[in-house]
């Protein structure tokens, strides 16, 4: 049925209903098909197109993203008061015009003809249905609403006397960022938590007595401050808040905006002063040397980017300008390519680049980043489709899920879907996340991962050592393999050498296999074999790049693809522990041939002694008939090769 003349009758019933009306289709996209007139007002809205624009059309787009949650997980988690198919609905929302609303009532479960299932929702300013404290019940601040209410009366005031202030004292926007907060409540409990950012409340107090303080959301503080000696005050305050907490890897970080606006232009948002101080304390999250940025021109660059990649990622995907790469892995102890990983890449026809570092924070911070995620996966079978029918060889291509995934979507189900619409083995799909997966809902997640689990695929951590609480998540959840991040690699010293030796023996006793990533030198790659880490991935051996040109790298480069059996062997040799003081060495067996696959210190030790400089020696006499050593060590290897385990037997 045509949804104009159903639109039309439904403006008849609910444009007369008190409060917004919207109505959401019961699906994964939770798309919005149809608003009142009242919740076009709600929004501040002239028009239907307006909405759609300052939505997106999506239910996700109504509201502050760290207040969203899917309507079906909503509804399934109400508590017990409301009827069934109904539930209470409460969010943060800006309108179109920037203004700052609490929206709330309810929402229930419905069929429209024409439309199908949706969920109907009816909306209202809370304001408006109750009045609220001003304050926030954790830090005793004003809460968010109050503060803009009175920092906007503020400049009113200052407008209006065309002076900064009684005082003479010009005001500046201040916006505040604890770092890994998070690790804060992980370690110390929520309760402790909370008492922290109570003190840190206290702490802006007295700092800041004259001024205008809030929590914005968890661990962001915003303020509006007397712009005089506030470097040094800021300075002053981040210094006593990092020595509070007393944790290295959390810190307080400002960002401080401008508010230096002339007379008679065009007035803006106020949460738009907040916005320029948040991105200017952005700027410096990861510069361990700074605590505070002003804001700046570049900055706004930075602003027209996160909306040209917002704007355009529709479009991007459906012209294929947002293309998969594959980066190759290779085993250790073999030389074979074992492994790709799929990479997305945004190269845009005008803009050129645009790097993953800058598209992947921003789509993850609006939620869109499932979008992606879903397109790079189902590029992937496309491939993987592609080489079963034309009989080339494969390697298992391992795909990155966001921690957005698992809540914006069921993506076990979407990989199932994909994987049964394309008849691909699931082996060859290995599925990427970082433990942020596990940050919040740690149960629900890690039923999840178990889920992907016993469906058949491997699940491997992300990212391992690039963040403090990285030990306890292997407690919660066993992985099937760790990425070694790739920042120890950078910081290549005996420090970060004993960190890797460190994960790489830790996992070996877990029984989780390793792969490391960022290996660029030979140095790189000499260390990480001596310590018997199984995979690696990085520059050394290849970047990221279409699939067609790794075909051809590899060819090149005189690789032979790991097969299915051979990974299974090399899977259970790789467990052998190698970072020990007693001679190890791992040898590929066959009848009549023995090579050294891989050897500790200790071993190549031993190796001296017999006069034999390295591995490689080793093996090219072991190749040589005449090798008086060789029919004793032949013997030797026949006899410690039936001694162990079936699935050792291919290497030993
Ligand atoms: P990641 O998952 O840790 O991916 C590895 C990154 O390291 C890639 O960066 C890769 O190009 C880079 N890399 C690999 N070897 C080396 C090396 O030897 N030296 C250096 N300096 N870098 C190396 P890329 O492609 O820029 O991606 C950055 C991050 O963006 C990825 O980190 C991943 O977290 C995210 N990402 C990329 N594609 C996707 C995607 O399709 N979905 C999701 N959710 N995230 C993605
Ligand atoms: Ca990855
Ligand atoms: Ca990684």
């Amino acid at each position: 049925m045509d949804a104009e003349p159903i639109k039309k009758k439904l403006h008849r019933y609910y444009d007369m209903i008190a409060g917004g009306v919207c109505l959401v289709r019961q699906s994964a996209e939770e798309q919005i098909l149809f608003v009142n007139k009242e919740m076009l007002k709600l929004y501040q809205c002239k028009t239907e197109q307006e909405f759609y624009q300052l939505t997106k059309g999506r239910f996700a787009g109504l509201m502050e993203a760290d207040d969203y949650m899917p309507l079906e997980a909503r509804m399934n988690s109400r508590h017990g008061e409301a009827a069934e198919g109904y539930a209470f609905l409460a969010f943060r929302c800006y309108t179109k015009e920037g203004v700052y609303l609490h929206v709330e009532r309810t929402f229930q479960n419905g069929t429209v003809p024409g439309f199908g299932k949706v969920w109907m929702l009816n909306l209202v300013n809370k304001e408006r249905s109750m009045a609220v404290s001003d304050l926030d019940p954790v830090t005793g601040l004003l809460n968010m609403h109050a503060f803009y209410q009175r920092v906007e009366k503020k400049i009113d005031a200052q407008r209006a006397k065309r002076q900064p202030d009684e005082t003479g004292m010009l005001y500046c926007p201040v916006y505040l960022n604890l770092t890994n907060f998070k690790v804060y409540n992980e370690t110390h409990g929520l309760y402790e938590g909370d008492r922290m950012l109570r003190k840190i409340g206290q702490m802006l107090k007295s700092k800041f007595p004259s001024s205008y303080i809030t929590r914005l959301s968890g661990d962001n503080f915003a303020l509006f401050v007397p712009r005089q000696g506030l470097e040094i005050k800021i300075r002053d305050l981040c210094q006593a808040v990092n020595n509070e907490i007393h944790l290295p890897n959390i810190t307080m970080k400002a960002g401080i905006g401008s508010f230096d606006e002339e007379a008679g232009t065009r007035r803006r948002a106020i949460t738009a002063y907040f916005d320029q101080a948040k991105l200017a304390c952005d700027s410096i999250k990861k510069d361990a040397t700074r605590f505070a940025a002003f804001y700046h021109d570049s900055m706004r660059r930075s602003m027209a980017d996160r909306i040209f990649i917002l704007d355009n990622l529709d479009r991007a995907i459906e012209q294929g300008h947002i293309q998969v790469y594959y980066q190759p892995v290779i085993r250790t102890m073999t030389g074979k390519l074992c492994g790709c990983e799929a990479l997305a890449r945004w190269i845009d026809p005008v803009k050129g680049t645009i790097s993953p570092a800058s598209f992947i924070p921003v789509l993850e911070e609006s939620r869109l980043i499932s979008r992606l995620d879903r397109y790079v996966i189902e590029k992937v079978a496309q491939l993987l489709r592609y080489q079963l029918e034309n009989n080339l060889p494969m390697v298992p291509i391992s795909v990155n899920l966001s921690r957005y995934d698992f809540i914006l979507m069921d993506p076990l189900a979407f990989v199932e879907h994909i994987v049964e619409q394309y008849h691909i083995p699931r082996y060859y799909l290995r599925i990427e996340v970082t433990e942020s997966v596990l940050v919040k809902n740690r149960h629900l997640l890690i039923d999840k991962l178990q889920q992907f689990h016993q469906s058949g695929y491997q699940v491997w951590l992300d990212d391992f050592g690039s963040a403090y609480s990285s030990l306890n998540v292997l407690q919660n959840y066993e992985f099937d393999e760790l990425k070694i991040d790739q920042g120890l690699l950078r910081y290549f010293n005996e420090d970060s050498r004993k960190i890797i030796r460190s994960i790489v023996l830790m996992a070996k006793e877990m029984g989780i296999h390793v792969l490391a990533e960022g290996a660029e030198t030979k140095e790189h790659v000499d260390f990480l074999r001596s310590i018997g880490c199984e995979k690696i991935q990085g520059y050394y051996y290849g970047r990221p790049m279409p699939y067609e040109l790794l075909r051809e790298h590899c060819k090149k480069k005189g690789w032979l693809l790991e097969t299915l059996s051979e990974e299974q062997a090399c899977d259970s040799a790789g467990l052998v522990n190698l970072i020990t003081d007693a001679p190890v060495a791992i040898f590929q067996y066959r009848e009549d041939d023995a090579q050294i696959i891989s050897a500790n210190d200790a071993y190549q030790k031993v190796l001296a002694t017999s006069g034999t400089s390295s591995r490689e020696e080793f093996n090219e006499n072991m190749r040589t008939a005449s090798y008086p050593m060789r029919e004793k060590f032949m013997t030797l290897l026949a006899s410690a090769a039936h001694s162990v385990r079936e699935e050792h037997m291919t290497f030993v």
